[in-house]
């Protein structure tokens, strides 16, 4: 049972010594009772109470990290079912998969381009999270070097106890997810997963059988488990993953308390894989293993889950200042523009692509689109005019030209009073028309 943050409270020291970085055990309680904090950030809360409290205090969703190398994939510590109430914090992580009976060549030419591929969206770096080895009747440890020849991203490794025994003894120090645990073999993968300390993955078709076999390992005392269902397509893995998430953080249900790792690759063909894909990462996927790799298929997953894992209170933003594009000189316009980075990506592209040079000057608009941020005040003649000033624009340019987005053609009346001794010009709606508009206007 989840406790209150009255309960939570009558269980600390009710000191407000406010070591814990609150100022009130009970500030401090109420966002124990939320799931925000770690009880671990109270020094004196005594033996007795920690017992008590370590149920309340626990993640809905155990967070569970792999890591191998410098690179980490982070799983879990969700609390929320919709992004929209708060935030989603750990990105799923994508997976592909080679299997052990291939030769270490076309295992290496498999691994090796999704390894290098590397996206940069709106600034953010985004790349494969790691690779899935699986047992297949080959040589699992040899599999395991072939891939760690070319890459040092995080593994999982799937098969038997001993062929599992074997790829472990490679990756030593690493953080490998391990599986599947089933109802056959629970007690022998659990007991690697012991020995090695790492994460296990386990397998069940039912939520009933999951929930047995959860509680069955619990009983053993291992802490990092990762949820696999059995269910492959749609609808199955849809509500599969939704009914556990859902009772883990509405109901506080333990043995669902874990990350969830689907399978969209074993549908077989990529269409379907990649549609899977898409759902898992929307609802509640967490390792997400696919069987086929191409940039152009990989690329809109990365940025599906770029925008379902962005917390949507925080728009994605780029510091407001001057950015020099295609070396300009005093000579060049001025383009203005807010600093939503999807926009401002938008607009420096374009001016980028066009081979000619401009100042792009970004306005502090709190992260807003250029509508958005009108509208909502953040983007008018003021700010404009006070930037322009801040960023002492009219000491880098002879001819005072600026440029203002379409959307906002009717600050320039207004910013033409602010700003006296410029040209106010007012540019293109939309990004996509700015090269145009530089070669035959500016
Ligand atoms: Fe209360 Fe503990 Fe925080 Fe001190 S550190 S204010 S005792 S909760």
């Amino acid at each position: 049972m989840a406790l209150s943050g009255i309960q939570i409270y009558k269980l600390l020291p009710q000191t407000n010594c406010k070591e814990c970085g609150f100022p009130t055990c009970l500030a401090f309680a109420m966002k124990l009772a939320a799931k925000q904090v770690d009880l671990a950030l109270c020094p004196y809360v005594s033996d007795d109470a920690k017992e008590k409290l370590s149920e309340a205090s626990a993640p809905p969703v155990r967070p569970v990290t792999l890591s191998s190398n410098g690179y980490e994939v982070k799983a879990g510590n969700e609390v929320v079912l919709f992004r929209h109430e708060k935030t989603f914090y750990s990105r799923p992580g994508l997976f592909l998969r080679v299997y052990d009976n291939k030769t270490p060549e076309a295992i290496k030419a498999k691994v090796a381009p999704a390894d290098e591929y590397e996206v940069e969206y709106v600034g953010i770096k985004l790349s494969m999270g790691g690779f899935v080895i699986q047992a297949n009747g080959g040589d699992l440890a040899a599999a395991v070097s072939a891939v760690r020849e070319v890459s040092h991203r995080p593994v999982i490794l799937l098969g038997d106890p001993d062929s599992l025994r074997t790829g472990l003894e490679k990756l030593k120090g690493e953080k490998t997810l391990i599986g599947l645990a089933t109802d056959q073999n629970w007690q022998a993968m659990a007991a690697l997963a012991k020995e090695f300390d790492v994460p296990l993955a386990v397998q069940a078709g039912s939520t009933d059988e999951m929930v047995a076999l959860v509680e069955k390992i619990q009983g053993l005392e291992l802490k990092d488990l990762v949820l696999a269902p059995t269910q492959r397509g749609f609808e199955g893995t849809l509500k599969a993953n939704t009914i556990m998430r859902r009772m883990a953080l509405k109901k506080n249900f333990r043995p669902f308390g874990y990350p969830i790792i689907n399978f969209p690759g074993d549908v077989g063909d990529p269409g379907l894989e990649l549609m899977l894909a898409a759902q898992a990462i929307g609802k509640y996927g967490s390792f997400i293993v696919l069987d086929h790799f191409k940039p152009d298929t990989v690329y809109p997953l990365l940025v599906l889950r770029e925008n379902i894992y962005t917390d949507p209170q925080k728009p994605i933003q780029v510091t407001p200042g001057v950015y020099e594009i295609n070396d300009p000189t005093p000579e060049d316009p001025v383009l203005v523009t807010t600093n939503f980075s999807i926009t401002y990506f938008s607009v420096a592209n374009e001016v980028e692509g066009s081979g000619l040079p401009a100042w792009l000057m970004v306005a502090d608009s709190e992260g807003m689109s250029v509508l958005t941020a009108w509208a909502a005040g953040k983007f008018d003649s003021e700010r404009i005019a006070k930037s322009i000033k801040t960023f002492n624009l009219a000491e880098k340019v002879n001819k005072k030209r600026l440029v203002l987005p379409g959307h906002v053609a009717v600050l320039s009346g207004e910013l033409e009073e602010e700003l006296p001794g410029w040209e106010i010009r007012v540019g293109p709606r939309e990004a996509v028309d700015i090269p145009k508009f530089m070669k035959e206007v500016l």
